[in-house]
């Protein structure tokens, strides 16, 4: 049975049921239980006891009847005793045959060569007798026959139960193996010892985009299509299961895999393989974790050191360097040449400043959140200052506001709003080296109030344009990489926005320029998210 088909466990169950009852029909009982002893109890199972024609509620009475009589043993397997009349009714059998014959609560161990199994304790009429046991009329004719006979059932009834509950630990452990494989987070397929695919769990199927029922059957090779991390496909003797088979415990590898759409991923393989007594592979194993995060944190973090070592070095470097002059003793600076030394070492010394600041609000967000300050705010006062604060400091750049006279309130932070228009104006005047116009535009729509920020600049690749707000990431053209900049002001500014309810996207062609947007809820649309990053 494969493990993605559902196990019948309640079948196992039934066929446990139908033993007892058929035992208890057989010694001629009209109810009983079968109690698993200590030593056959297999916690894999978890099956303590089968009841027949009796309720769960009297199993306890009839336990505490057993404790206080006779205990069977080898060499009187089969204790009868007779119970009082209102005991059976309370067992639950039937007034008007307890009315017509005292009931009698009979034990019977049930063990083979393996050891004791279990007793079966049922209550039948007294003077009643199963064909297998010898009673006082008929033990002078033929008692070693009947009590062979016993011994017999016995043997037959002990086969059968150990058989039962096997299949019952069986199955449960088929069910956890069954959960263990559907639920995997990671890929698990197996093959047969001709490499065709048997299982392929849910994990692989979100992995490939293959869905199961389709690669039943196919070769794992031709399904997965490996390469290696230089993309030369690999042969089969690279096949990790064909590894496996040949004798390897555990293969462990990393490999491209192809998914259906043509897609690659970095994967780490386990394979593995199931031999039969005679120690000839029967079944391979292949576990398949997705690496791409693991590689993309892996770049990441070096990204993080090239861009933060550079953009540290360069200021640090401007400033010792300007320092260093002013501090020579053998050359006369006039004021002014002093001046200028001075302002740019504290344009640096702002640069540094603004780097820590926003590596800080960096991992400010990855820890968990924004603290907001939510407010109603107008965002006509605010678009005007911040632009009025840009011109200030650069007089050569020219802005276009379009500003609607009723634009709606929204519900935002103020400051947190202020340093996003800014970011995607420092940005506008950054990558437009040479056109310096840049237009504003706010405008509402029914659910959200959306601000555009253009340029007329470098432009963005669409390729580029999915990984901008990313953290680290700059685009790699020569303009960009000599701009001074650490990749960290779109992820900032799509936190915010983000945390604000509203959304940042951008429109852009390569050379002509590029629109950066973003939007936020109009206030009485504001419905804020939790903030989660
Ligand atoms: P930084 O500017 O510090 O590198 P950002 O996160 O603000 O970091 O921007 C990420 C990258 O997106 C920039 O390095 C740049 O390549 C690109 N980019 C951002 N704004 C623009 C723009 N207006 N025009 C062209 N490219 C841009």
């Amino acid at each position: 049975m494969s493990w993605s088909q559902k196990q019948q466990s309640g079948d196992m169950h039934d066929q446990m049921t139908i033993l007892v009852g058929s035992a208890i029909r057989l010694l001629r009982g009209e109810a009983g239980v079968f109690v698993v002893s200590n030593e056959a109890f297999d916690p894999q199972s978890s099956v303590e006891h089968t009841l027949y024609r009796l309720s769960e509620s009297a199993l306890p009475l009839l336990l505490s009847s057993v404790r206080e009589g006779r205990q069977p043993n080898s060499v009187e397997p089969l204790v009868v005793e007779s119970i009082a009349p209102d005991l059976a009714g309370q067992l639950g059998i039937d007034e008007e045959l307890a009315e017509r014959r005292p009931i009698t609560r009979c034990s019977l161990i049930v063990s083979d060569l393996a050891g004791p199994l279990g007793v079966l304790h049922f209550l039948r009429p007294a003077m009643v007798y199963s064909c297998f046991e010898c009673h006082e009329e008929a033990r002078e004719e033929a008692e070693g026959e009947k009590e062979g006979s016993l011994y017999l059932f016995i043997a037959q009834l002990a086969a059968g139960l150990r058989f039962a509950l096997k299949s019952q630990a069986l199955v449960k452990e088929q069910g956890r193996l069954s959960a263990i494989f559907q639920h995997s987070a990671e890929g698990i397929l197996t093959v047969d010892n001709a490499l065709r695919i048997i299982d392929f769990n849910p994990a692989m199927e979100r992995l490939t985009g293959w869905r199961e029922s389709e690669v039943l059957g196919r070769f794992y090779f031709e399904v997965l299509r490996p390469k290696d991390r230089q993309g030369n496909d690999l042969g089969l003797n690279d096949s990790p299961i064909l590894q496996a088979f040949a004798g390897q415990t555990v293969v462990n590898r990393e490999m491209v895999i192809s998914a259906r759409d043509g897609q690659h991923f970095d994967a780490s393989i386990t394979a593995s393989c199931v031999r039969s007594v005679w120690g000839e592979p029967m079944n391979g194993i292949l576990n398949v974790r997705d690496m791409t995060r693991e590689r993309e944190q892996e770049e990441q973090r070096s990204t993080f050191i090239s861009v933060i070592s550079h953009e540290l070095q360069t200021p640090i470097a401007i400033i010792k360097g300007y320092a260093s002059t002013l501090a020579r003793t053998d050359v006369q600076f006039d004021s002014e040449a002093v001046r200028s030394r001075l302002v740019a070492i504290e344009e640096e010394a702002d640069r540094l400043n603004k780097l820590v600041g926003n590596l800080l609000y960096a991992s400010r967000i990855q820890a968990g959140g924004l603290q907001m300050d939510i407010a109603p705010l107008d965002l006509v006062p605010l678009v005007e200052g911040v632009v009025r604060r840009l011109k200030a400091r650069s007089p050569d750049v020219s802005v276009k506001l379009v500003l609607p006279s009723n634009l709606p309130t929204v519900m935002a932070d103020r400051e947190r709003i202020e340093e996003v228009l800014q970011n995607l104006l420092d940005n506008a005047i950054k990558y437009s080296p040479r056109q310096r116009a840049i237009t504003v535009n706010c405008h509402a729509t029914g659910e959200e109030v959306i601000v555009s920020v253009s340029d007329a600049g470098m432009g963005i690749s669409l390729r580029d344009q999915e990984q901008i707000f990313k953290r680290f990431h700059r685009v790699g053209s020569p303009m960009s990489q000599s701009t001074p900049g650490a990749g960290l002001g779109l992820y900032i500014c799509r936190a915010i926005v983000e945390a604000h309810g509203g959304r940042i996207w951008v429109e852009s062609t390569l050379h002509e320029g590029s629109t950066f947007s973003f939007s936020l809820p109009r206030e009485e649309k504001a419905h804020l998210p939790m903030v989660v990053f």
